[in-house]
C-alpha cells in the first residue's frame, strides 16, 4: 500500500516545512536569484505600481537626480525585493541591501550611509523593526542628505554634521500598522503591494517553468496559480515541488492531474490553504463560537506567534474572505464554515452582531 508524503513525515516525527508561508526559506534565496524579473518589463501583475513607478523614474532619470524615497508595503513573498532590484537597475544605480535587524547602533548606519555613491539605492528590508534612536538618524538623511553624529564622549562631545551623497531609501515592510508617522512622511513614493490574480500567477508560473527548464501544461500552471495565495514566492515554491512528483510520477511535464496529486499529497488546498491555516479558523469556529476572538488569544490556542499570524495567515485569509478583522476581534464568515464543512452560523450569534 502506498503511504502519503505526510504519512511518512507524521510517522517518522519529521515535521514538514510550510510550504503556503510567504517567508523566503534559504532554498527559495538561492532559486530566487535566477527567477527574479531584473526590469520592470519583466515584471508581472502590480499594475498600478508599475504605470506609476514608470513615470517617476523616468522623470528622475530626465532630470538627472535620485528617485524620490520609496515605501512598499505588502506580506512576504509579493515583490518587494524585486522592485527595489528593478529600481536600483532602471536607474543604472548600484543597490545596497540591508536588513533593520543588523543595523543595531547608530554607527552601523552611519557606516551605512557614508559609503553610499551618488544615487545609490539603499533598500532596507523589514524598516518597522529599526530601533527609534537608529530611525531618527534616518530622518535628517532622507530629508536634507545629512547626517548628524556625536563624536566624544562627556563635556568633550560635539555634533558633527556631514554632506551625504544623493541617495534613494527604498524601504519594504510587512506591516503597515508599525511604521511611525515621522518615518512614513518622509517617503515621497508609498505604494501598497496587492495579491496577485490567477491570471498574473500563471504568467509568473509558465515563466518560471520556462527559465527552470520544467514543461507544464496551461492546466497544471493553473491549478498551481488556484493555491499559491496570491503570492508569487509560493508559486515558484510549488513550482519546484511538484517539479518532483511530475519526474516520480510522470515524464517530469507537470499536467493539471500531477499539480493536484502533489498538493494534495502536500495537503495545499484548493484556495492554497494549509494546515496552520485551517487550525486559525478551526480553533476560531469551534472554540470561540466563529469569534470575535483577539489574535493574541488565537496565538495562544494553537501555539503559534502572534506575528506570524498577523503577518503571514491573517492577511490572505481576510483577503479570499474567510476572516474579518473587527475592533473587537477576529471573526469567521460563513464562506470559511462552508469551505471547512461546518455548518452555517446561527443567526443572531455574535458573527452577526458584529
Ligand atoms: P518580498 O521582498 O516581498 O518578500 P521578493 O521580491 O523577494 O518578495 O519576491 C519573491 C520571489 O517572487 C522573487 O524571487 C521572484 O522570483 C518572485 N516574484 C515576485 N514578484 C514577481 C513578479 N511580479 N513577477 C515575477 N516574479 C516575481
Amino acid at each position: 500500500m502506498s503511504q502519503s508524503m505526510s504519512e511518512l513525515s507524521n510517522a517518522a516525527g519529521v515535521e514538514l516545512p510550510r510550504e503556503v508561508s510567504g517567508v523566503a526559506t534559504p532554498e527559495d534565496e538561492v532559486v530566487e536569484t535566477s527567477l527574479r524579473p531584473r526590469s520592470l518589463g519583466e515584471y508581472i501583475g502590480q499594475p498600478k505600481i508599475t504605470t506609476n513607478l514608470k513615470i517617476f523614474l523616468r522623470a528622475a532619470k530626465a532630470r538627472r537626480e535620485a528617485l524620490d524615497h520609496v515605501l512598499f508595503f505588502g506580506p512576504p513573498g509579493l515583490g518587494k525585493t524585486t522592485l527595489s532590484q528593478i529600481i536600483a537597475h532602471e536607474m543604472d544605480a548600484p543597490l545596497k541591501p540591508v536588513s533593520a535587524p543588523a543595523i543595531e547602533r547608530g554607527g552601523d548606519l552611519a557606516a551605512v550611509l557614508t559609503n553610499l555613491q551618488e544615487g545609490e539605492v539603499l533598500f532596507i528590508d523589514e524598516i518597522h523593526r529599526l530601533k527609534p534612536q537608529i530611525e531618527e538618524v534616518l530622518y535628517s538623511a532622507m530629508e536634507d542628505y545629512q547626517l548628524d553624529i556625536m563624536i566624544g564622549q562627556g563635556t568633550a562631545a560635539r555634533s558633527i554634521k556631514l554632506d551625504l551623497p544623493k541617495f534613494t531609501l527604498v524601504g519594504a515592510t510587512t506591516r503597515a500598522g508599525l511604521i511611525t508617522a515621522p518615518l512614513r512622511g518622509r517617503f515621497g513614493i508609498v505604494f501598497h503591494l496587492d495579491f496577485y490574480s490567477r491570471k498574473d500567477l500563471e504568467i509568473i508560473i509558465h515563466r518560471s517553468a520556462e527559465i527552470l527548464g520544467v514543461e507544464i501544461e496551461a492546466s497544471g500552471a493553473s491549478e498551481l496559480a488556484r493555491r499559491a495565495r496570491g503570492t508569487p514566492r509560493i508559486a515558484n515554491r510549488l513550482l519546484r515541488r511538484v517539479r518532483d512528483y511530475a519526474e516520480v510520477l510522470n515524464d517530469g511535464r507537470i499536467t493539471q492531474a500531477v499539480a493536484r496529486r502533489a498538493l494534495d499529497e502536500m495537503e495545499v488546498d484548493r484556495f492554497g490553504l494549509d494546515e496552520v491555516d485551517r487550525k486559525v479558523l478551526t480553533t476560531i469556529i469551534e472554540k470561540f463560537d466563529g469569534g470575535p476572538v483577539g489574535v493574541g488569544t488565537i496565538a495562544a490556542s494553537i501555539s503559534e506567534e502572534r506575528e506570524s499570524i498577523e503577518e503571514i495567515i491573517e492577511p490572505y485569509l481576510i483577503q479570499i474572505g474567510f476572516l474579518n478583522r473587527t475592533p473587537r476581534g477576529r471573526v469567521c464568515t460563513p464562506a470559511a464554515y462552508k469551505h471547512l464543512g461546518f455548518p452555517s452560523p446561527r443567526r443572531g450569534t455574535s458573527l452577526l452582531a458584529s
